[in-house]
C-alpha cells in the first residue's frame, strides 16, 4: 500500500536529495541507514529520507525548518484549536535548536514512510524500523516524541567530533578544530 501521507516530491527531486545525504552525512550514518533500508524491505516497509534531516541540517536549514513549522503550527492551531492548547509547538513536531541536533553533524536522518503491506499501518512500519534501530547502531527519536526519527547511538559530543574529523567537511560549531583519530564503525556488530 502506498503511504498517502508520503513526501509530494518527485523522482528527480529525491535523487538530488539522496545525492546531498551521501556526500555530506558521516558514512557510519549511510551504512546504519542502508542497512535499516534492507531490513525495512525484507518485510514490505519501503521509506526514503526526508528534506531537512536528509542531509547536514546547517544553521540556515534549522532557520528554515522553524520557519515552515511555525507557519504549519499556525494553520494547525486555527483548525484544531482544542488540539494545540494541549500540546506545544515544539512537542508537536521536534526540531532541535542548531548545534544540539545530530542532524547537524551527520549523523541522524528521519524517514518518511512510502509503502508498507496491505494488511498493516504506517505506524507498524514505523514500529518494524524502531525494532531493528539497535541492532543496526541506531537510536530512534521515539524518548522525544518523534518517530520518524533515527540518529546514531552515540553522544552528541562524540557525533560533532567525528563530523570535525572529517577533514574535507567544516564542522559548524567548531570551524573543523575539534579534530579526533577518526575510524569508521560498521554499526550491526
Ligand atoms: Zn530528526
Amino acid at each position: 500500500m502506498r503511504n498517502p501521507d508520503r513526501q509530494n516530491v518527485t523522482a528527480a527531486q529525491y535523487a538530488t536529495r539522496d545525492l546531498g545525504f551521501r556526500a555530506t552525512v558521516l558514512p557510519e550514518t549511510i551504512a546504519a541507514y542502508d542497512a535499516l533500508t534492507r531490513a525495512g524491505a525484507a518485510l514490505g516497509v519501503k521509506f526514503g529520507h526526508a528534506a531537512f534531516g536528509g542531509a547536514v541540517r546547517t544553521a540556515a536549514d534549522t532557520v528554515l525548518a522553524m520557519k515552515y513549522r511555525r507557519d504549519d503550527w499556525a494553520v494547525f492551531a486555527r483548525r484544531n484549536p482544542a488540539a494545540a492548547a494541549r500540546t506545544t509547538m515544539n512537542a508537536w513536531r521536534p526540531i532541535a535548536e542548531f548545534g544540539s541536533s545530530f542532524h547537524n553533524f551527520g549523523a541522524a536522518f528521519d524517514v518518511f514512510i512510502i509503502e508498507y503491506p496491505d494488511a498493516r499501518s504506517v505506524q507498524w512500519a514505523h514500529d518494524q524500523l524502531d525494532t531493528f534501530a539497535s541492532k543496526l547502531g541506531l537510536r530512534t527519536g521515539d524518548s522525544f516524541r518523534d518517530e520518524p526519527h533515527f540518529e546514531l547511538a552515540i553522544p552528541l559530543s562524540e557525533a560533532r567530533l567525528r563530523y570535525a574529523a572529517r577533514g574535507s567537511l567544516q564542522c559548524p560549531c567548531c570551524s573543523g578544530k575539534g579534530r579526533v583519530g577518526y575510524s569508521v564503525e560498521q554499526p550491526g556488530r
